[in-house]
């Protein structure tokens, strides 16, 4: 272990893996250049550098060996369980990389001329009606980037509609306490004021604090069902009564479909609005940033408010309507994430109208069979069956000191991701656990039994591993949130 570096490998062939400017030696290059200076032209010459760039000198293997490195020290989906609750990291198949990556798809130019892309447009536009049809509503944009984005397109279409009804004046987004954190930011950057609603002891929305809060104010309520903590919310048909009586309109976040395709449409539940994250409920590797697709679906009264360009079909093909007089305008420089929206075609197109079902029934059972395998090591916040997550918390290890953050910690040295931690807000240290449809009962068995063996080894009185974990991988525990607050992104000459 001692003398590892970045010639040597440590244990494992795992290469310890310095900055790229550490690598670097001076007038390295990995390229070849013939000597340019004596015949530059005088134009030119007042551009020559006095001093070398400040890049690093790397031949081409020690730059590709750099690069190939760092990707292994990555988690993936294709490395292993991703059991990040509230995300969907399920598998993407690689028949959809094939079609995705298919020339006329690929290859393309947002701006072409519409003839030449019909067979694009036709699929796209394929994909917006299933979209619509797995959803209950009768129109869909595919144009925002991602979810938030959806929340924000959505939110933007409701004040729309709002100022054409003479009701601008409405500006409160009611938004439970349960909610993702992107709900109460894209009520903000809409310029609406966020009122939080508290969650009832089972986890669902509070009728009562809702109905206090609804007045003639109230341009929405955003609403993720079943909800972050993986209970369905069983008073939906009402809540949506309730909302729209008072004038408001009903977002839902779609970021939990998963656990409803086939099965329920939002649109027949009384929902106006539903944005649909489709690199998580229709696969895409996702993660780190992205990519994604959070296309908007809406009822009749927002349709007027959608954004341009949308897709029609008329009689010649395949059109992009480019004005629309009440459009919010364009959220996105083209018609949306092609690459991530043919991704969702094909996931959707491989289980087909009598099959889609499944994908909710498998993820929602994944997610039960954990449940029952993990409820006797592990504190259940809320009683009965999930949905497509199941929620623990740490508050039988935590008399013994032991927090969420161990146990996520002490996976990491088990062989597993962990799953996604204090999320929801309302639960104290949750851990949100989402099987997905495509892991086996043996992958769920092993994570239990990593999870059980984590348990056995609090009860057995092995905090201090469990504070010290992890104790395997490259790099240990790290201050997450400096990490995040100030990152270092530029090199200044300096380790
Ligand atoms: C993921 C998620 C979002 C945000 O979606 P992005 O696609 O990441 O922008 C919103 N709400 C919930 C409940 C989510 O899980």
């Amino acid at each position: 272990m001692t003398h590892a570096n970045q010639y040597s490998a440590k244990a494992g062939l795992m290469h310890e893996e310095p900055l790229v400017f550490e690598h670097a030696h001076e007038k390295a290059t990995s390229i070849n250049l013939p000597g340019v200076t004596g015949d530059m032209p005088a134009s030119l010459a007042a551009f020559s550098r006095k001093k070398a760039a400040n890049i690093p000198g790397l031949s081409e293997p020690e730059t590709v060996r750099h690069f190939v490195r760092l990707s292994q020290w990555n988690h993936s989906i294709e490395t292993g369980f991703y059991p990040l609750g509230s995300c969907t990291m399920k598998y993407n198949p690689r028949v959809n990389e094939n079609i995705a990556r298919l020339p006329g798809f690929a290859h393309v130019h947002p701006y072409q001329p519409e003839d030449s892309v019909q067979g694009l447009l036709e699929s796209l536009y394929e994909v917006q009606g299933w979209l619509g049809e797995i959803t209950g509503f009768p129109h869909v944009t595919l144009q925002p980037a991602a979810g938030a984005h959806g929340e924000w397109t959505g939110l933007m279409m409701i004040r729309a509609a709002l100022q054409a009804k003479g009701e601008g004046h409405r500006n409160k987004v009611l938004v439970p306490d349960s909610a993702h954190g992107t709900n109460p930011a894209s009520a903000s950057l809409c310029g609406m004021e966020t009122i939080e609603l508290p969650s009832l002891p089972n986890g669902q929305l509070d009728l009562e604090a809702l109905k206090q809060h609804l007045d003639g104010n109230t341009a929405a309520l955003m609403l993720t069902n079943p909800n972050t903590a993986g209970a369905f919310e069983s008073n939906i048909v009402e809540i949506c009564r309730l909302v729209h009586e008072a004038g408001g309109f009903v977002y839902g976040d779609g970021a939990n479909l998963n656990a409803l395709v086939g099965k329920a449409r939002p649109g027949d539940m009384g929902i106006d609005c539903l944005h649909i994250n489709v690199h998580k409920t229709f696969s895409t590797p996702h993660g780190g940033g992205g990519p994604g697709g959070g296309p908007v679906a809406v009822c009749e009264a927002l349709a007027p408010f959608l954004p341009t360009p949308h897709i029609r079909a008329c009689k010649h093909g395949y059109h992009l309507v480019q004005e629309h007089p009440q459009s919010i305008g364009s959220v996105l420089g083209s018609i949306g994430q092609v690459g991530v929206l043919i991704r969702a075609a094909a996931y959707i197109a491989a289980f087909g109208r009598d099959h889609l079902h499944k994908i909710a029934e498998d993820a929602v059972l994944n997610a039960n069979y954990m449940l029952a395998r993990l409820k006797a090591h592990y504190h259940v916040p809320f009683p009965g069956l999930c949905k497509h997550e199941c929620l623990l918390t740490d508050e039988w290890q935590n008399r013994d000191g032991v927090k969420t953050l161990d146990i996520a910690k002490r996976l990491i040295d088990l062989g597993f991701h962990p799953m996604t931690v204090y999320f929801p807000l309302i639960v104290h240290g949750a851990m949100l656990i989402e099987p997905t449809e495509t892991e086996s009962k043996e992958m769920m068995d092993a994570f239990c039994d990593a999870m059980v063996e984590i348990a056995e080894q609090c009860k057995n009185g092995e905090t201090e591993l469990l504070h010290d974990a992890p104790l395997l991988p490259m790099r240990r525990r790290l201050d997450e949130t400096a990490a995040a607050r100030k990152p270092t992104l530029v090199w200044h000459g300096e380790v």
